[in-house]
């Protein structure tokens, strides 16, 4: 049986009746930068996030980088950020001129490890950027200790997590700033790029719409150099048709990754896949992504078998981020960060969309059993 990795398709036939309404609508104003539409899903992100303000911007990469630029970190100034992550964690920090440092990540659940992050504070460091990758939340207590105690501001890298919670609390209330991605196969995607910054701080979120702006505090006058990281009125529109989607759609990904769960325990495959692992505090994970780890060397070859059968299987990911070659100035080296590394060499993600069926998640535990055994 064929399965996609994600069949957005499956998700719009259910909603499209009321997508389309609202873009006929939105057409009809031709209101189309920022105004009613984004200042109204603004307001829901806010809450769904439990933060007290929300700045729809651009991308969640552009929502990183606003972030950086708002705190004035670039030159000279060091950031840390886990190497095992999506390229724009790392870029993001680049682009403003600042310095990447890496810090390793937890086994478990491929998120920072605050005693490593530790390790790295220096005396130019300005800020931490935790993921939470694959849509659970890094342990955010111990960092938010660190950045207290060396005075560093924590952008929470919420891009593939909108909605997931650390011991009762959404992600992205917790740092100074949470970034959200609306890439179409994140939990809650738009119809194109988009993304949104949230904080707790009125002063902040004023600044970030500013810089998103230009950095035009009045018509024409600029205290600032921002950027154009305007949302627009038809991505939001969308987004608050889904949102009020979002909830139901998680809990189809925790349904599916409880059954997936179920399956391998029943393969008995031991050693060879290891099933995604809950962090030992208390989350609610989204499920992004559900990633298994494969053993003795035997990813690669098993990805191509599967994709050979129209199994759909990506690698999250196959690179970590200090061996890229645009950081090869950093100096980092293999060996450097060995439990990313590792993970790069075992992960690979299945299908996990929520319309996906019982069926499809059969065959494709059939089809790694097969394969492994
Ligand atoms: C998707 C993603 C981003 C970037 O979001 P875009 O909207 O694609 O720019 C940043 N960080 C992480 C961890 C992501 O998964």
């Amino acid at each position: 049986m064929a399965v996609p990795l994600l069949d957005l398709k499956a998700q719009y036939a259910t909603i499209k009746d009321e997508v389309l309404r609202e873009i006929a609508e939105i057409s009809d104003s031709q209101y189309f930068i920022l105004g009613p539409k984004v200042e109204k899903l603004e307001n829901e992100i806010a809450k769904y996030c439990q933060s007290n303000c929300a700045v729809g911007v651009t991308s969640g990469s552009d929502a990183l980088i606003i972030a950086l630029m708002v705190e004035n970190i670039g030159p000279d100034d060091e950031v840390i950020i886990p190497p095992f992550t999506f390229f724009a964690t790392a870029g993001a920090v680049a682009r403003v001129g600042a310095t990447p440092v890496f810090a390793d990540i937890d086994p478990v659940t491929y998120n920072l490890d605050p005693a490593k992050v530790a390790e790295k504070v220096t005396g130019r460091t300005k800020a931490i950027i935790p993921v939470h990758l694959f849509g659970q939340s890094a342990d955010m207590d111990p960092i938010m200790e660190i950045a207290k105690k060396h005075n560093l501001i924590v952008i929470e890298d919420a891009c593939q997590a909108i909605g997931a919670e650390y011991k009762g609390r959404r992600v992205g209330s917790i740092g100074d700033y949470g970034c959200f991605s609306f890439f179409p196969s994140k939990n809650l995607g738009c119809f194109g790029d988009g993304g949104m910054v949230t904080c707790n701080d009125p002063e902040k979120a004023k600044k970030l719409k500013i810089f998103r702006n230009h950095g035009q505090s009045g018509t024409y006058m600029h205290d600032f150099v921002g950027g154009n990281f305007r949302l627009d009125a038809l991505q939001a529109g969308i987004l608050s048709i889904k949102l009020r989607y979002l909830d139901s759609w998680s809990q189809a990904r925790q349904q599916n990754a409880a059954e997936y769960d179920a399956l391998f325990a029943q393969a008995d495959l031991g050693e060879k896949v290891s099933t995604p692992k809950k962090a030992n505090y208390p989350v609610r994970h989204i499920y992004n992504q559900y990633c298994i780890e494969i053993a003795d060397g035997k990813r690669d070859e098993l990805l191509a078998h599967l994709r050979e059968l129209g199994i759909g299987c990506a690698v999250y990911y196959p690179l970590s981020l200090h061996l890229q070659k645009c950081f090869a100035k950093l100096g980092g080296k293999a060996g450097d960060f060995p439990v990313s590394e590792a993970a790069t060499g075992r992960i690979m993600a299945l299908p996990i969309y929520p319309e996906s069926t019982s069926e499809q998640r059969k065959s494709v535990v059939e089809a790694i059993t097969a394969f492994l055994k």
